[in-house]
């Protein structure tokens, strides 16, 4: 599939991509190691945002098949559990090696699911790869305690998975945040059940399937569905043990509700609207393109887009001219064709969603820059694109300012000292990223300590990767994924102590 080139025409392109794609492809849930339909056997389709069109169907889960995937999940449980970590890292590197084979098939379903450029969508799936090699290794390096309590006691601490983690996912980039969430829950002796978004099922359960054969039967499960079917379901099962959400507040706070009646440990990873700080001293052409990558990049659908841009008075003007220069860069183009860098919004509600907050900032007073619409070009009219946004003159009061859009709409936001500065980063519900721009280095870490985000990074932007821990401050969330301590939020510690007898003799 890797030597396959995509270069007429977005129909007939999309038309022979999912063609390739679904060749072979069954999409149903995967429980104690089999592809299994819903008992009821409904089904839904799933869609690709390019061209509207179906690329196919997909098991359309609820109670019953979520109680099936948790039963399968909780036998397996004591098994996996027991494995060492050595062990566990044998089994999930024979699987990754069998990904990586099939990398370029996964890629292309990722892209026809999310819209996301096939070449974005082929890194993504070596990023998830990478996740689940990293866990697994550092699991290995993973040591307890002694603790010094006197000559008649022996005191030590055990890590103990915590059994059944029950994992629901977003769309925006669904096999990446596979990688970060399963790998860490396997890598610590926990079996998996993944309820995939609605919207972009198709890369994780593809991925599952090619753990046949390899991983136990029932240590990683999938159902798909509905948020309010099988997200919930899950959320509320009393066989889950550990749950890890990523979506949105609203939907995080229901699966914190519904942990809080079982008492069941949760990771939240929320929303965001994430600021980049541009202070005067700064090289301006570096800040803008940093930032325009940082709202651009996956059609602006990123937790951590820095949807806020917030400039010093003295170098607006020649920020602005920047920024607006690169946003040529990011242009609306067929996901399949090489050199893509923006593809559509993922759904036609996303779409709608855009569209609607671009109409409240244009009442709200803010002075819209570039875009604001669909592009003219007649071969996108079909899909769910839309053009790079700029806002300028936004309050940050405002709800363009306040709210996550998600999609590719910049504010812009001016600040005339430091102090200001740090209070609009600071003044909204989340805390997930931020950039600053500077040339100063005392400036630089002043600001990385006084911003109120998870990610501070500083002349860069999207600056994460494996063992950087990253997670919320604030209504962005509870724990960190992709780092040495995420292993430690699926293990539970238990102290031993052990009194010592005198010695007999
Ligand atoms: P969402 O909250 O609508 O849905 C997320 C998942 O929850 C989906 O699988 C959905 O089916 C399920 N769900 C919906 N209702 C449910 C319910 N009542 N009970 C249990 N599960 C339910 O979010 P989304 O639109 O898929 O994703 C976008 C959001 O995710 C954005 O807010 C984005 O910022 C956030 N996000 C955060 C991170 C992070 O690491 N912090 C990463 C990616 C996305």
């Amino acid at each position: 599939m890797s030597d396959q080139t995509y270069t007429d025409d977005i129909r007939t392109n999309h038309e022979r991509a999912i063609g390739t794609a679904t060749e072979d492809l069954t999409v149903d849930h995967w429980i104690g190691g089999s592809s299994t339909p819903s008992a009821d056997g409904e089904r839904f389709s799933t869609v690709d945002p390019a061209v509207a069109e179906p690329i196919t169907e997909v098991a359309r889960g609820g109670s019953a098949d979520v109680d099936a995937a948790v039963e399968a999940a909780g036998e397996a449980a004591e098994e996996w559990g027991a494995t060492t970590p050595g062990e566990r890292e044998e089994y999930v590197r024979e699987w990754t090696a069998v990904l990586q084979e099939h990398a370029d098939e996964l890629a292309l379903l990722e892209s026809l699911d999310t819209g996301k450029p096939l070449a974005y969508a082929r890194d993504e799936v070596g990023s998830a790869i990478d996740f689940f090699e990293y866990y697994v290794s550092v699991a290995r390096a993973e040591a307890g305690s002694h603790i010094p309590h006197g000559q008649d006691n022996h005191v030590y601490t055990r890590h103990e998975p915590y059994g059944v983690a029950g994992q629901i996912l977003p769309w925006n980039y669904p096999i990446v945040l596979f990688g970060w969430k399963t790998g860490a829950a396997l890598a610590a002796g926990n079996t998996a059940v993944c309820k995939p978004s609605e919207e972009a099922p198709l890369s994780i359960t593809r991925a599952v399937q090619l753990s046949a054969d390899i991983l136990p039967d029932g240590v990683l499960n999938v159902v798909n569905g509905y948020g309010e079917e099988a997200g919930a379901p899950l959320s509320q099962h009393t066989g889950v043990d550990k749950l890890s959400f990523t979506g949105s507040v609203p939907v995080g706070q229901e699966v914190m509700r519904a942990a809080a009646e079982g008492v069941t440990p949760v990771t939240l990873e929320l929303g965001g609207k994430s600021p980049y700080v541009v202070f005067p001293d700064a090289d301006i052409q570096q800040a803008a393109e940093t930032s325009a990558a940082g709202i651009f990049y996956n059609t602006g659908q990123s937790c951590d887009a820095c949807s806020r841009v917030l400039v010093h008075e003295e170098v607006h003007g020649e920020f602005v001219d920047a920024f607006l220069a690169a946003t040529e860069d990011w242009e609306s183009g067929d996901p399949l064709v090489a050199g893509t860098t923006m593809g559509p919004l993922t759904f036609e509600e996303q779409y709608e969603k855009v569209t609607n907050y671009v109409d409240v900032g244009r009442e709200e007073g803010a002075e819209l820059l570039r875009g604001g619409s669909a592009p003219e070009d007649e071969a996108f009219a079909d899909g769910w694109f839309y053009e790079p946004t700029v806002f300028d003159g936004v309050d940050n009061d405002s709800r363009i300012a306040q709210e996550e859009i998600f999609g590719p709409v910049q504010c812009i936001v001016t600040f005339s000292d430091y102090e200001e500065a740090i209070e609009l980063a600071n003044d909204v519900q989340y805390g997930l990223a931020s950039g600053v721009a500077t040339t100063d280095a005392s400036l630089a870490h002043r600001a990385a300590a006084d911003i109120e985000a998870g990610s501070v990074w500083i002349n860069e932007y999207h600056g994460g990767g494996v063992g950087i821990p990253f997670g919320g401050y604030k209504a962005s969330g509870i724990g960190r994924e992709c780092a040495r301590e995420t292993l430690s939020e699926y293990t539970q510690t238990k102290a031993v102590n052990v009194a010592l007898d005198d010695p007999p003799y």
